[in-house]
């Protein structure tokens, strides 16, 4: 992709976790994974997370992406450890909304995820963002069987 000056839209929590992002590497006895491709800027990633009785025990993640895709998948990590699957799609759906600009998102529930507020005016940088989500909630499904409507 080209390099558009971002720094407006760059808050210190995603430059840092950008930089060193959390929870880095595979998860070994991992319940389940899945791998995300985002072809609009080159993102990749693999997605491992550890779900026993229903409640997210621990998640990592490996790939190459941009600084965008990098923080939210590192945030995203940390976000989800100790809730439960519906909680994990429940946040999802919150952070697509404010990743996007749609008004009323609960930023209390979003914690630090809040600090993408700042991407809806790119369109592009939301795929990025949203990639590793789209890929968490690919790897949850995958191994129930079960779709979730929630
Ligand atoms: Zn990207």
């Amino acid at each position: 992709m080209n390099d558009i000056d971002f720094a407006d839209l760059y808050q210190e929590v995603i430059v840092d976790h950008s930089r060193r992002p959390r929870n880095f590497g595979r998860l070994e006895h991992a319940t389940h994974s899945a791998e995300g491709f985002n072809p609009l800027c080159g993102d990749r990633l693999k997605l491992y997370v550890n779900v026993k009785e229903g409640v997210v025990q621990d998640a990592r993640f490996e790939g190459d992406g941009c600084a965008i895709s990098r923080a939210s998948a590192s945030l995203m990590t940390e976000g989800i450890k100790g809730k439960s699957k519906k909680d994990v799609l429940r946040l999802f759906s919150e952070f697509r909304d404010l990743a996007t600009g749609v008004d009323g998102t609960d930023r209390k529930a979003l914690g630090n995820l809040a600090v993408f507020s700042g991407l809806a005016g790119f369109p592009a940088r939301v795929k990025c963002a949203t990639l590793a989500w789209h890929t968490l909630r690919a790897a949850l499904e995958k191994d129930s069987g079960v779709v979730s409507t929630e």
